[in-house]
């Protein structure tokens, strides 16, 4: 599934379409020259476990990737079953993670395709138009019910400068 489900930037393979060198039920038919971004990647089912059996990825259709640096877990959802996480147990299982995130200043992203949504305790918010390379900034600040947040998306700094660099190639 994460053949499926993640963008590997060197591949120009964006999220939730097949490798074009996955063979399914069978794996990587370029496993020995395959990408740094694929060889640093491990599937947070197999990694951690205490997580429970039904998040493997061939039943769940969700590869979950930690992420301690940017204090936050990815959950990459395939497009094909893009309500997987809605439904139970995991949305609850996902809040509750969400909660104790939001605790310690980390969050929840939930990334299907091109759509991406920030779980921050119980709250959730659609992000427009997020690209993978794409900076989070999430702000806090006390409200009467509850922390009330503010999200920022920050392009990154070497897509913007490509960008400009084939702009002014044309
Ligand atoms: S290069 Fe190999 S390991 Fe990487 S996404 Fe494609 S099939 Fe998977």
């Amino acid at each position: 599934m994460c053949c499926k489900l993640l963008p590997v930037r060197e591949l120009a393979k964006p999220a939730g379409a097949w490798c074009q060198h996955c063979e399914p039920g069978t794996g990587c038919r370029i496993y020995p020259e395959r990408p740094q971004a694929c060889r640093d990647f491990f599937c947070g089912w197999m990694l951690n476990g205490e997580v429970a059996a039904h998040w493997r990825p061939r039943e769940s259709r969700m590869v979950l990737n930690f992420q301690a640096t940017l204090k936050r877990t990815v959950v990459h959802v395939d497009p094909s079953r893009p309500d997987a996480w809605r439904k139970p147990p995991y949305h609850a299982e996902l809040q509750v993670v969400a909660t104790r995130m939001a605790e310690a200043g980390g969050y929840v992203l939930i990334a299907c395709g091109v759509n991406h949504t920030i779980m921050l305790a119980r709250q959730e918010f659609k992000l427009e138009r997020m690209v993978p390379s794409d900076k989070i900034v999430i702000s806090r600040r006390p409200g009467p019910a509850g922390p009330v947040y503010s999200i920022k998306l920050v392009p990154d700094e070497a897509d913007m400068q490509a960008a400009a660099d084939s702009a002014a190639q044309l």
